[in-house]
């Protein structure tokens, strides 16, 4: 199906899934997930409305940024990233999800001040406590020392959480991740630490997008269910 119809259907799934759950359907952003499609498939998206997209490597995307010149449009770094590529993830995208670790924050920071940018950024937790995932633990030393460090990054903003929860063929399976980010993130808000804010749930995704709509999410990663199925023999 074509890209705009995709778009169409999915904010529509959004529309009911946050009516469901008693949520205004503005208070989710959606995402267009673009990682490994080209340049032409993010043209469309943008002409179909799609203003947020999600990346997830810095040399991938590095390529494709240089031929796109789209006005009002935020990158969003969502991939692992290593601490040596802090300087050219914060060149390239105007917000980093997937931060987890302090020294990956540090960097940051360090070369947000350089370039003289704000920088919003999640910490991304790993829910399921998978050894082969990327993410802070939840009730980690390394979380608590983030949340504690943010007043010294002077161009870092903690706006929320993200997670990638365990895949389960039933969306349903989600669910007790993404009430379990809720309710960190409503915990870590409620200690009103100086620095953080944490108005961003980014959880959900193609298969389970309603599920964590219904459990609080105000930002879905939708790649697959837009773009079509991504080419797995692609190279990185
Ligand atoms: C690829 C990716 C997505 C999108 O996944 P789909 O299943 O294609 O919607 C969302 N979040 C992250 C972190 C990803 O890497």
């Amino acid at each position: 199906m074509p890209i705009a119809q995709n778009i169409v259907r999915i904010q529509g799934q959004i529309h009911q899934a946050a009516r469901r759950a008693g949520r205004m359907p503005e208070s989710v952003a959606l995402m267009a997930v673009s990682k490994t499609f080209p340049a032409e498939a993010i043209r469309e998206a943008y002409a179909a409305g799609m203003r947020v997209f999600g990346e997830s490597r810095i040399q991938e995307f590095s390529g494709k940024a240089g031929v796109l010149d789209l006005p009002g449009v935020q990158w969003h770094m969502i991939g692992h990233l290593q601490s040596n590529k802090a300087g050219k993830a914060v060149e390239l995208f105007s917000a980093v999800d997937s931060v987890d670790s302090l020294r990956l924050a540090e960097r940051l920071n360090a070369a947000a001040q350089q370039l003289n940018k704000q920088l919003s950024v999640l910490l991304e937790i790993n829910v399921g406590g998978e050894a082969a995932k990327s993410g802070l633990s939840a009730e980690s030393q390394g979380l608590e020392d983030i949340l504690l460090a943010a007043p010294r990054w002077t161009n870092l903003e903690i706006s929320g959480l993200m997670t990638v929860p365990p895949y389960t063929e039933d969306p349903q399976g989600a669910r007790p991740y993404f009430r379990k980010l809720r309710e960190q993130r409503d915990a870590i808000a409620a200690r009103k630490l100086p620095a953080i804010r944490m108005d961003v749930l980014s959880m959900g995704m193609s298969h389970d997008f309603e599920v964590a709509i219904e459990e609080g999410s105000t930002c879905v990663r939708v790649g697959t269910a837009i773009f079509g199925a991504r080419d797995l023999t692609a190279k990185p």
